[in-house]
Formats: structure tokens, sequence, C-alpha cells
């Protein structure tokens, strides 16, 4: 095989976190580098299919932190493409929460309820906080035990933990968020972004520096550079890597360093949870759910925490779509990517006749993405604790001599999100591009430290040379040319 030829940078990943990380190397003259991405597309947890006629995205769906003090810079990019968004109010599913036997529970008991576990997770919240500052104070809050009470456990803490504790995201951008509903998909967003600095042509990217279909397998580091080698056999050489593979992949034994990585790093890496959030599609003949306002959201209450609880119709997004979204997390989420696509959809029916009758019709379709058994991903998104002091991201983001990493579970304002990515890429780029000033700034102070005594003595020949031209029978000329010419030959 032919000697790989050396780059500035690998990226490994063309998620967002890769291309925004990617964009800003070439923007800042690095334009010698290499995307190796796993898959046969751009866009990682960002990610379109057609389902039906219907474009629905399996992984991030909403942007989520808009309309306050400052701008959410996914957002902005939305804004500027014209992608198409609908405000999503999930404030209104807790009055749409349904029993097994079809009855909507009063609102004033949901409100209540609802009430109740809001100050529940706060008074844990403050209790945990507590305890970690020594103060060691005996749990009292109540465990959820009712189906309502466990259904509303579920959705406060799987999807709006915002009314607890204040998330960087809803406190600086605000606290709206907007579900993309665009036929160009949410990585239209990407494929725009990768234009500006990739060759491209018709919506496809033509340059030859994003490799797809190339799965990394080692990295290879030393103080000099980079070695990386795929799984069919590739490999590249760089003077830097910029890791963006998801948390869940550096957990997994995918990719092996060499040397290994330092235990600080990989004690860090393993203790981050992985949250695992499916969205499973369901296409019917017609719809028999109520469409009216503030019904876009309802909830499934069951004894079983999780159990196809939070549910989401599709008519604002896609109208005349007749299709259901149902949300599962972690235990739920695996166990399903475990079973049959069939058990699957028995499974949610079983539920949706809880709550809407026997005579509903049977779903004609079904879309279960397995994100958790994906080797590419291993689970969602990065799950810091709700308490956390930040250093364990400072870890996991922490570069490892040229071995830099990024990702959301690098962010440690914006962990999880699609806005989390997409800065920590370009932050995590400009500290390699400062690396990279840093080093040549010390190769030019190096040189000129090595060449100063030579310099001075050079200078003191030339004087000794020409003060003893009369002394010597050797011309002055000879003299210095030869001196010039071992300073040359030093350069
Ligand atoms: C189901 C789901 C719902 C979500 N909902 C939202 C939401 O509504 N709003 C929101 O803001 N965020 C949401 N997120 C989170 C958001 O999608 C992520 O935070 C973000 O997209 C992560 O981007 P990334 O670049 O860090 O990682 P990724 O997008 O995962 O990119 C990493 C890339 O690395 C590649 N890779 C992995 N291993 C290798 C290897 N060995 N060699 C080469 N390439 C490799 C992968 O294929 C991938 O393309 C959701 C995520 C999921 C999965």
């Amino acid at each position: 095989m032919d000697s790989p030829r050396r780059s500035s940078v690998i990226v490994v990943g063309a998620g967002i976190s890769g291309i925004s990380a990617a964009k800003v190397l070439a923007e800042n003259g690095i334009e010698d580098l290499v995307i190796l991405e796993a898959t046969d597309r751009i866009g990682g947890r960002i990610r379109k299919e057609n389902f039906d006629g219907v474009c629905v995205e399996l992984g991030a769906g909403w942007i989520a932190g808009v309309g306050g003090k400052e701008a959410n810079p996914v957002w902005e990019l939305a804004a500027n493409l014209g992608l198409r968004t609908c405000f999503s109010d999930y404030s209104n599913a807790r009055y749409n929460i349904y029993d097994r036997s079809g009855k909507i529970f009063p609102s004033g008991l949901a409100a209540d309820s609802y009430k109740k576990a809001v100050e529940s997770a706060m008074e844990k919240l403050r209790k945990l906080q507590a305890n970690q500052a020594g103060e060691l104070i005996e749990p009292t809050w109540c465990t959820p035990k009712t189906p309502i009470e466990l259904a509303i456990d579920f959705i406060l803490h799987d999807f709006e933990m915002a009314e607890v504790e204040p998330i960087s995201t809803f406190v600086d951008f605000g606290e709206r968020e907007f579900l993309v509903a665009d036929e160009r998909g949410y990585d239209y967003l990407l494929y725009k972004m990768a234009e500006e600095f990739l060759l491209t042509s018709e919506g496809k990217i033509l340059d030859t520096r994003l490799k797809l279909n190339e799965v990394v397998r080692e990295v290879q580091h030393s103080r000099n550079g980079v070695i990386v080698k795929t799984e069919d056999g590739r490999i590249y050489e760089a003077n830097y890597v910029i890791m963006s593979a998801s948390i869940g992949v550096l957990q997994s034994n995918l990719i092996s360093f060499s040397p290994p990585l330092p235990r600080w790093k990989t004690e860090a890496i393993e203790k981050c949870a992985v949250m695992v959030y499916t969205k499973i599609f369901l296409k019917f003949p017609y719809k028999f759910w109520p469409c009216g306002p503030e019904k876009e959201f309802f909830i499934y209450a069951h004894e079983r925490r999780g159990y196809y609880t939070f549910w989401q119709h599709m008519e604002n997004a896609y109208p005349g779509s007749n299709t259901l979204v149902v949300t599962l997390t972690n235990g739920e989420s695996k166990r399903v990517e475990a079973q049959s696509d069939e058990e699957t959809m028995k499974e949610a029916m079983g539920v949706l006749r809880d709550m809407f009758g026997t005579d509903i019709p049977d779903a004609t379709d079904i879309l279960v993405p397995r994100w958790y058994t994906n080797r590419f991903q291993r689970g969602c998104y990065s799950d810091y604790p709700m308490i956390s002091n930040n250093h364990e991201i400072q870890k996991i983001k922490a570069p490892v001599g040229r071995v830099f990493f990024t990702g959301e579970h690098t962010s440690e304002r914006f962990s999880g999100y699609v806005h989390g990515a997409y800065l920590a890429g370009i932050e995590t780029s400009q500290s390699v591009v400062e690396d990279i000033r840093l080093l040549k700034e010390r190769e030019t102070e190096n040189q000129t430290f090595l060449l100063e005594p030579f310099l001075a003595s050079l200078t003191l020949s030339q004087t000794e040379a020409v003060s003893n031209m009369h002394k010597c029978d050797i011309p002055a000329q000879l003299c210095i040319s030869s001196n010039l010419g071992l300073s040359e030959a030093i350069l």
C-alpha cells in the first residue's frame, strides 16, 4: 500500500460537530483536512427518513431554546435557510392524560399531580445539592406510585426538567421549542454548512476530503502526530485528530487508542450516562385522535413507568399524514429495540385501543429507530447528573496530546443538544488552530534560539576576519564567503 499522505487534521465523524469543526479549520486556512465518517451520509444523529411519503426525523427533531435574550445559533441557521418549523407547546400534554380505560384525568387533578411532582423534584434537587456540600439530609420526597404520578414523573424527568432546574439552553436562548418539519430535513442545515467549504454539486458532496463508509478502528498518537486506521485497512496520517464519535461509541470498544487514553479520561468517559430516546412512528389509514388546539401531545398513564407514555400527532407538522409518534426512553427503548417491529406494533396498538377504544384501525406501517444497537451511536445523548460541577465534562473534552475531542458530550453548557454539538465543534477546532499557532511560534523561537550563537559567532568571525586582513595573507573576501557558506549549510 502507498504510504499515506499526511494531512494537517483528521476529523472523525461527520455529524454536526464534525462538520462545524472542519468548517472552522477551513476558514482558518487549514484546508488539508480529511473527514472520516463511518456511515454513507453526513448528519449522524440528525437524520431524516421517508416514512410512507412523509419526511420524519429519527434523531434530533426540535430546535430547543428559542425566543430568549441570546439567539440560538442553530435557530439562526435554520431561519436563514427558511427551514419550516412548528412551535411545540408541551405544557398542554399534562391536560391530556388518559387512563387505561380511555378516560382523561380531570384537569384539576392533573395540574395538582403535576405541581406536586415539580415540588418533589425541586426538593430532591435541593437535598442532593446539600448532600453534595456535606450536609447529610435524609431523603423525604415522595416516590411516584400511581399511574398518573408515574406518567408525570416520566414527562418531568425524561422531557421537561427545565421546570425544576435552570437549564442553560432555556436560560440563555429562551424557553420555546420548534419542531423541524421540512421536507428537506433537519440535516439540510449540515449540507448547507458543508457547501461553504467542501466541493458540492446539486446537493451532493463531491469533495474527496470527505470519506464516507470509513470506520475508524484505531488511533495511534504521539507528540509528532497521529496515524488513524480504518476497518478496511486504510491508513491516514495527520498532525492532529479531532474525535467527534458519540460518548456511547467512546464507551464501546469500536475505537482503540495507542497508547491507551489516560485513566482520568477513560474513567470520566465510563461514568457518563447515556440517554436512549426512541421515537416510534405509526401510520394509520385515517386519524381517530383529537386534533383540536392544545391536543398535539397526549399521555398514557400505565402502572409501568415509561410504557408508551408520551404521544404526539403529526397533524400540525404534516397535515393529512395520519401519523402518530410515541416516545420511549432508556430501558423501554432498549427492550423495544431488541424485539421485532410486529411485536412493538402490537403493544402500541394495545395502548391506543386502551385510550381510543377497540374500533380504531390497525396501523399500516411502523418505523422503530435503533440508536442503542447502532454501533456508530450506542445511545442518543449524554445525560450528565442534574447537579454536576462540569469536572467530568472537562475531562471528557480535554485533549490528549494530538487527539482532540468534540461532540455534544463535550459541551459544558449545552450537552445533549444540536446547538451544543455545533458549538463544541467550533470550540474544539479553535483549540486545534491555537495549538498549531503556538507550535509554529515555538518552532520559530527554537530556530532563532539555535541560530543566535551561530549568528553571533558569524558576526565575530566577520569582524575578526576584517581586522586580521592585514595580518594574514588570506583575502578578506574569501574568509567572509567561506563563513557564509557554512551558515547557509546550517540553514
Ligand atoms: C432520537 C434523538 C432525538 C434527539 N432530539 C433532539 C432534539 O430534539 N433537539 C436537539 O437539540 N438535540 C436532539 N438530539 C441530540 C442531537 O441529535 C445530538 O446532540 C447531536 O446531533 C450530536 O451531534 P454530534 O456531532 O456530537 O454527534 P453525531 O451526530 O453522533 O456525529 C458523530 C458521527 O461520528 C460517526 N462515527 C461514529 N463512530 C465512528 C467511527 N468509528 N469512525 C468514523 N465515524 C464514526 C457517526 O456515524 C456520526 O455520524 C437527539 C438525538 C437523538 C438520537
